[in-house]
């Protein structure tokens, strides 16, 4: 299995358009960073984990020629605001298969109505098919993903498990049971936003906790703020199994 990391940013990235802040303007590459989102490719298969609105940029970088789907933690802006890019996909492939819960389907379904309708679609709409999940295990082809319910401060929102790695963004609380499906892990990747706690994602002390709680082989810290400080300057700072992810990395499991 190989994930690559297309964007490592929270909701506004960086740099914040706009933004004097050293870290915004920093000329380190690593110190950009687009919106959440991974790659996962195994056997043939190519699936994403969310779609935010760099989701094109993130396909060119990428070098990504196919996606068989993608499954969505939630639906905030930041993490689906890109699905009119799938686009090239539906075009070559058909359709592009969809993995979420039902609040998140209701909520593409209300936000993105020309690409669900069956009156009068637009044949240039991308065509998807949705597969609704719930908080039990399901099968992506040959895969067998286990959901991780997480919270997002008051919103319940999915993290994913694919064998001995799993992906969890946007979490501030977790339950002791759904760490109980985090045992065993080779590598995980979990957001931290920036050192002073916030009310809705881990702040790097929060993430640090977690981590030490699943014990993972290697973890990987995303949808980080501007806030967090320079990539280099946390890097020194971090445990010897944690690292802090960057736009591009790619991990092969
Ligand atoms: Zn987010
Ligand atoms: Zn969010």
């Amino acid at each position: 299995m190989k994930i690559t990391l297309l964007g490592t940013g929270t909701s506004q990235g960086i740099p914040v358009i706009g933004s004097t802040h050293a870290v915004c303007l920093s000329k380190d590459p690593k110190d950009k960073r687009l919106r959440s989102s991974v790659l996962i490719e195994w056997d043939n298969y190519a699936y994403v984990i969310d779609c935010g609105p760099d989701f094109r940029q993130q396909m060119l970088a990428a070098n990504v020629s196919n996606i068989d789907g993608i499954l969505f933690t939630h639906y905030h802006a930041d993490h689906t605001a890109g699905l009119d890019d799938i686009r090239p996909f539906s075009y070559k492939n058909g359709n592009v298969l969809f993995y979420a819960k039902y609040d998140v389907i209701e909520n593409l379904k209300e936000r993105f109505r020309y690409i669900f309708t069956t009156k009068n679609k637009y044949l240039g709409a991308p065509t998807v098919v949705l597969n609704e999940i719930e908080n039990k295990p399901f099968q992506v082809q040959n895969m067998r993903v286990i959901p991780i319910e997480v919270l997002h401060g008051e919103v319940k929102i999915f993290g994913y498990r694919f064998n001995n790695f799993a992906y969890i963004t946007d979490a501030k609380t977790i339950s002791d049971k759904e760490i109980d499906k985090l045992q065993n892990l080779e590598v995980v990747i979990v957001n931290t936003l920036r050192i002073e706690e916030h009310p809705t994602h881990f702040n790097l002390q929060e993430s640090l906790d977690f981590i030490k709680k699943i014990n993972p082989k290697q973890a990987y810290l995303t949808h980080i703020s501007y806030k967090l400080g320079f990539h280099a300057e946390v890097s020194k700072i971090l445990p010897e199994n944690v690292f802090l992810a960057y736009d591009g990395l790619s991990i092969e499991i």
